[in-house]
């Protein structure tokens, strides 16, 4: 069993998500996707920020038809931050022996991944997936994300291009992934939603109901 474990703040989960996601569960021929919105995000700042009940029924709506896809209510059930690190110790604890699994993750959150907690066992725990992500992260270049995993995770790291990933033998592999481009966050969403601008197709229907129905981001 191939399992892709993707976090976010999810505030609210875009097409963006859903779209590459899908794109990276079909290429690394994984078997499921867990969506695991964050209970207490400690990187982003609370203002602004649905409760985390709405965010997770969102995402509940948002992939409920999608195969494969599964919600996970992980971080809202522990108190205090929601770490990463702490999320893939439970989740080693209930998947099978034989569950591989896989940490999602764009560009964008990569380059901050120095400021998570106990950020450097995560490179031990599981490999990580980094998605490239358009505009947020427009001036990262294959050689900045380089020197980035050699100064903050480890030196040895070495580049195989055929693979597309860098393997250090202390470390697990980090693959870099060129999803197709969608040029959509979550911000902008809410930024809509604030000038009573419409959402256009950047979500499923179903969460632009939800939205509107409990006056989210207003
Ligand atoms: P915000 O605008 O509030 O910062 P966001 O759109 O970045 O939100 P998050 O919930 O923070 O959404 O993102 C969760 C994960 O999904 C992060 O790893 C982020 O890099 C990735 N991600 C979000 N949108 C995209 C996108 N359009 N393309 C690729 N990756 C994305």
């Amino acid at each position: 069993m191939r399992i892709g474990l993707f976090g976010g703040t999810f505030n609210p989960i875009h097409i963006g998500h859903i779209k590459v996601s899908a794109e990276i569960k079909k290429a690394f021929k994984l078997d499921a996707i867990y969506m695991i919105p964050s209970a207490t995000p400690p990187h982003k700042k609370s203002k602004g920020i649905a409760d985390a009940r709405d965010r997770l029924e969102m995402t509940r709506l948002a992939v409920s038809k999608l195969e494969g896809y599964n919600v996970s209510d992980i971080e809202l059930k522990r108190s205090g931050p929601s770490y990463t690190v702490d999320t893939i110790n439970q989740f080693k604890k209930t998947l099978s022996a034989d569950a591989s699994l896989y940490l999602i993750l764009g560009t964008d959150a990569f380059l901050e991944i120095d400021t998570w907690m106990s950020y450097k066992e995560l490179f031990k725990m599981l490999p990580f997936i980094v998605m490239s992500r358009p505009k947020k992260s427009s001036i990262v270049t294959p050689e900045q994300l380089e020197s980035y995993i050699l100064n903050n995770v480890s030196e040895s790291y070495a580049f195989q291009r055929q693979e597309n990933r860098f393997v250090d033998n202390r470390y697990r592999p980090i693959y870099i992934f060129n999803v197709a481009p969608y040029d959509i966050s979550s911000t902008d969403i809410r930024e809509k939603i604030k000038k009573r601008k419409p959402m256009g197709d950047l979500v499923p229907e179903k969460v632009e109901n939800y939205i509107r129905k409990k006056g989210l981001y207003l």
